[in-house]
């Protein structure tokens, strides 16, 4: 009954950021009220950034980036699966999916290569790979979407990033930008998109990015977002 309660908060939330968003306009909105028929043929595949040893950066609070990644991921599969699209985690708990390597960087290595498979190896896959950014002087904030060179990813990084602006970031002028050095978005043959949802060394946003609340309304906008940039392909 727990989770039936927290669902219908969750979807309420939803309907929120997709009318908060406006520049998704009353499309999403309807396509959501009519309950169209849950999309079968993509499959969102969410890795949660680092794991395990690798814990990503340190948020100003002394929480590793994985730790936010994970949380806020396993929200935006409640959402996706909600919305009725099909979802693929790449971890569900604190670890690394490195599979060879003794130090660290091998593991590494090995840990990113298996990203890589794992979304190359499920037919329809769209590649939403969730992050935190740091950054030594901590005034800066905001999120920042960076995309494959894959057909599609622009578009989808595009809608995320302006979603964003309107509906968390006002007045960040932050832009979505191709990943230059990112390696698991440079292996992908499928759509993917990294989104750095905020900074862990701004002090407030950190406290955002910890706070159940606000997460869940980061991952309505994502999951809004992704949803309308289905329905257009
Ligand atoms: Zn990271």
């Amino acid at each position: 009954m727990k989770r039936i309660f927290q669902m219908a908060m969750v979807y309420g939330a939803v309907v929120t950021a997709l009318l908060l968003c406006t520049k998704l306009g009353s499309r999403a909105v309807t396509t959501l009220s009519e309950n169209k028929a849950p999309d079968r043929e993509h499959c969102i595949v969410i890795d949660p950034g680092h794991g395990g040893e690798d814990g990503g950066a340190i948020s100003r609070s002394g929480l590793p980036e994985s730790t936010y990644n994970l949380e806020i991921s396993q929200k935006l599969q409640d959402l996706l699966n909600l919305l009725g699209h099909q979802t693929k985690m790449i971890r569900t708990s604190d670890i690394s999916v490195y599979t060879k390597g003794e130090t660290l960087a091998q593991k590494k290595a090995s840990d990113l290569k298996e990203r890589v498979n794992f979304a190359n190896n499920i037919p329809g896959a769209i590649l939403v790979s969730i992050h935190q950014n740091h950054f030594p002087d901590d005034r800066y904030s905001g999120a920042q979407v960076f995309y494959a060179g894959t057909e599609g990813s622009r578009q989808l990084a595009e809608a995320l990033q302006k979603a964003f602006v309107t509906t968390l970031n006002p007045g960040s002028h932050r832009q979505e930008k191709k990943s230059s050095g990112i390696y698991v978005m440079e292996h992908i043959q499928c759509p993917g998109v990294l989104i750095e949802c905020g900074f862990l060394s701004n002090p407030e946003e950190d406290a955002k990015l910890r706070d159940p609340a606000y997460q869940k309304k980061l991952c309505s906008v994502i999951a809004a977002t992704v949803s309308q940039y289905l329905s257009n392909t």
